[in-house]
């Protein structure tokens, strides 16, 4: 038996592949000599733009600060309340209080693990001000009747777009879908950067100019700052790192796609409750999540035979100690609950090679008789 390590993830791996673009363009912006919001950060904008179909890309720090901004740009602040899910990266609910706003939690679908937008309508209230649906894994919310919804009551729909990038919902990127899309290119994101680095789009032009101020100290140009905003932007080098993988992007979600297919072939009789891919399809496949109720026996075997896999995630926002102000009481989301108990995901990135896929699918299935 083959007994080399299967890694959860090796970004090393994605920079040999690409050294001599990645060498190019940061030797690039450092004889530039200019290193925060210029020519590079504009050129990926307009690009990322062009790719996502969208008028507007405005690059900040971190996905993070993309939904705070975002939130800002609508006016959204202290007191006012967004929807969103508790099964989510917990920086979807830091980006809402980082506004003052509070987080209003609707449960999951538990087959796609994905906000059931069924339950979104009895959960607004006056106080309301914006919808924030999670596309987590690498698969969109269903966004139609989301946008019905927030139309009817006049909410803007901001996509958590980090996990999502190259994801598709009825055609459409995500990102291009709700008034704006946050993406987060922290790097072992679908197109990551070498550091923090975000981004919001838009097809608003007014939204466009308030989060460029927003970004930049509220500034409309240099020393006239018209509204109050923060520091959250991209620099140059990450922008320019961005600009050489973006290229890069739709076959490395390809690959990912390929190895989710291998994964279901080999997992088809493991008894692990498999990925539910939503009818539309689009799944980029960010992570390869399955679920067991035998979660933490098989991860330590799989763990024995080399195969590294992590859990995302497994305490839900609301039992968070730092969200249990919100007032969520243990089973007031069961079925977040009850996939957080379940879910654990296995090694997915472009640059696994088939035998290691291979590795993981074996490591799993003896690691589910033991
Ligand atoms: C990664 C992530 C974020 C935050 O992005 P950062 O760039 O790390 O700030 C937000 N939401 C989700 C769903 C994420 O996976």
């Amino acid at each position: 038996m083959n007994t080399e390590r299967v890694p959860f993830g090796d970004l090393a791996r994605e920079y040999r592949e690409l050294k001599a673009e990645i060498d190019v363009a940061v030797a690039r912006v450092l004889a530039s000599g200019w290193f925060v919001l210029g020519p590079e950060v504009e050129a990926f904008e307009r690009t990322f733009a062009g790719w996502l179909g969208v008028r507007h890309v405005v690059g900040v720090a971190s996905g993070t600060e993309a939904i705070a901004l975002a939130l800002m740009a609508e006016g959204v602040g202290p007191g006012d309340e967004v929807i969103t899910v508790a099964h989510t990266a917990v920086p979807t609910i830091s980006a809402i209080t980082q506004v003052g706003a509070i987080p209003r939690f609707v449960d999951i679908d538990p087959a796609t693990c994905l906000m059931d937008v069924g339950q979104v309508e009895a959960a607004i209230t006056p106080s309301t001000r914006a919808i924030v649906p999670v596309h987590l894994y690498g698969q969109c919310v269903d966004m139609d009747p989301l946008l019905a919804i927030a139309e009817r009551h006049g909410l803007p729909v901001i996509e958590d777009c980090a996990q999502a990038t190259g994801a598709t919902c009825g055609g459409h990127n995500a990102g291009s879908i709700g008034r704006m899309g946050c993406f987060s290119f922290y790097p072992s994101k679908n197109l990551g950067c070498y550091g923090d680095g975000g981004a919001v789009s838009t097809n608003d032009d007014a939204l466009a100019e308030r989060l460029r101020m927003l970004r930049n100290y509220g500034q409309s140009k240099r020393y006239h700052h018209d509204i109050k905003g923060i520091n959250s932007r991209l620099d140059e080098m990450q922008a320019a790192i961005l600009s050489a993988k973006l290229p890069h992007v739709a076959a490395w979600n390809d690959r990912r796609k390929a190895i989710a297919v291998r994964y279901r072939e080999g997992l088809a009789n493991s008894g692990l409750m498999l990925p539910v891919e939503r009818e539309a399809g689009g799944h980029v496949y960010h992570l390869f999540v399955v679920r067991s109720d035998r979660r933490e026996a098989i991860m330590q075997a799989a763990a024995e035979s080399g195969v590294q896999t992590l859990i995302h995630y497994p305490i839900p926002a609301h039992c968070q100690k730092a969200y249990l102000d919100l007032g969520y009481a243990e089973g007031r989301l069961p079925n977040t609950e009850r996939v957080a108990a379940q879910v654990f995901s296995l090694p997915m990135y472009p640059q696994l090679t088939d035998a290691e896929v291979q590795r993981v699918i074996d490591a799993v299935v003896n690691a589910g008789h033991v």
